[in-house]
């Protein structure tokens, strides 16, 4: 029998499309556009496919079109996708609705459009305010473009913007980041998501990292940037509410990605999406073609599916509070796993506390920031063999 959930589940939507390959990217991404005009149908028809038990059952309250680059759907696109979701699923009034834009995708008249469906945030892919940077990160747009792609969105009156900006990338210094994070701080985005640049295999920036053609930055620097990001931002009032976002109040947090770190189910449409119902994680076909044709021949899409076992659920609830200013939740862990965590993980979080990178706070077992600046290495430790 299908377990009743805690919390309001998510949709996530990914589109695919983009129009050049960022050379640091990974996510599952396309240039070429051939498989489009089959791409919104087959999307149409998965999303159909879970019009069911026990899925239907319960109230959603986010969604978020992510890719890809979402923007570049068109007004009719994104509007049949959400008249799908909105027939399939019993959706809250005050959803929040999510796209990815990217600069120099979105005129003004897209994004009243957009607006009108329901999206009421934004989520602005701008990485860089520094001309040189967005050119070798392969970005299409200029710093300029950015500026006034904000002020649009603001004009067509969306009033929760997030800005999403990359740190340590070849060449930058801290002086050029400090420039970053102040004309940020002038356009005063409702949410904040800075990271620092992965060199994730199968990327040309990997490949460069390993021919030698590019530097990264060293580990000293990479420090320093996100000290400076956590302070010139705290400082501005904006809480760090996760390792790489802050939200000017905690209404701004965001709603759709708390539930990926609280454990709270959603489910992911398009290629190479994730889902998770506990206690089960699947996702999607990494290929638009072949995602395409196993939709349109009723098929499952499903490329991976896996059972988590409660080691596997401990362990990610874990690794997933740990990453969040408010930490793992006592309270809730002991009456989700029937175990108590300080007992379990005595030995890792008394050292953790010992050596000032960790406390327990309100019932919640949290890193401090010295913690969450080095909390990749401290969250393997949690792991049980
Ligand atoms: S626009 Fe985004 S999804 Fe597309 S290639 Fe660049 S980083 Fe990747």
């Amino acid at each position: 029998m299908a377990k009743n959930i805690t919390g309001r589940p998510g949709l996530y939507v990914h589109i695919p499309y983009c129009d050049t390959k960022c050379a640091y990217c990974d996510f599952y991404s396309i240039t070429r556009q051939d498989s489009r005009a089959a791409f919104i149908p087959a999307l149409i028809r998965e999303i159909h496919s879970y019009g069911r038990e026990p899925y239907t059952r319960n109230t959603f309250d986010t969604i978020y079109f992510g890719g890809g680059t979402p923007s570049l759907l068109s007004v009719e696109e994104l509007s049949r996708i959400l008249e799908a979701l909105r027939q399939t699923f019993p959706l809250a009034e005050d959803s929040e609705i999510t796209l990815e834009a990217n600069p120099g995708t979105i005129r003004p008249e897209k994004l009243k459009a957009f607006k009108e469906l329901g999206v009421n945030r934004l989520s602005m892919g701008i990485q860089s305010f520094d001309d040189a940077d967005l050119k070798a990160l392969g970005r299409l747009h200029t710093a300029r473009q950015a500026l006034q792609s904000f002020a649009e969105a603001r004009r067509a009156g969306f009033d929760n913007i997030s800005l999403d900006l990359i740190f340590a990338l070849p060449g930058q210094t801290l002086k050029r980041w400090r420039d970053n994070l102040k004309t940020l701080l002038e356009l005063a985005p409702e949410h904040v998501s800075a990271y620092n640049l992965i060199y994730e295999p199968g990327t040309l920036f990997h490949r460069w990292r390993e021919e030698g053609k590019l530097k990264a930055a060293p580990g000293t620097l990479e420090e320093k940037l996100y000290v400076t990001t956590m302070e010139t931002l705290e400082n501005a009032g904006y809480i760090m509410y996760e390792v790489s976002n802050y939200a000017r109040g905690e209404r701004y947090y965001s709603r759709h990605n708390s539930k990926y770190w609280d454990h709270t189910p959603y489910l992911g449409f398009g290629p190479s999406a994730h889902s998770y119902w506990p206690e089960e994680r699947w996702s999607n076909i990494r290929s638009a073609r072949g995602y395409n044709q196993k939709a349109h021949a009723g098929e499952p899409t499903v490329s991976f599916q896996e059972q988590l076992g409660t080691e596997t659920r401990m362990f990610e609830t874990v690794m997933l509070g740990l990453r969040t200013r408010r930490g793992v939740d006592l309270k809730r862990f002991a009456k989700h796993f029937k175990n108590d965590f300080g007992a379990i993980f005595r030995p890792q979080t008394e050292k953790l506390i010992r050596e000032g990178f960790a406390r327990i706070e309100d019932n919640h077992f949290r890193l401090t920031a010295k913690g969450l600046m080095i909390c990749d290495e401290i969250i393997p430790h949690f792991h049980h063999d």
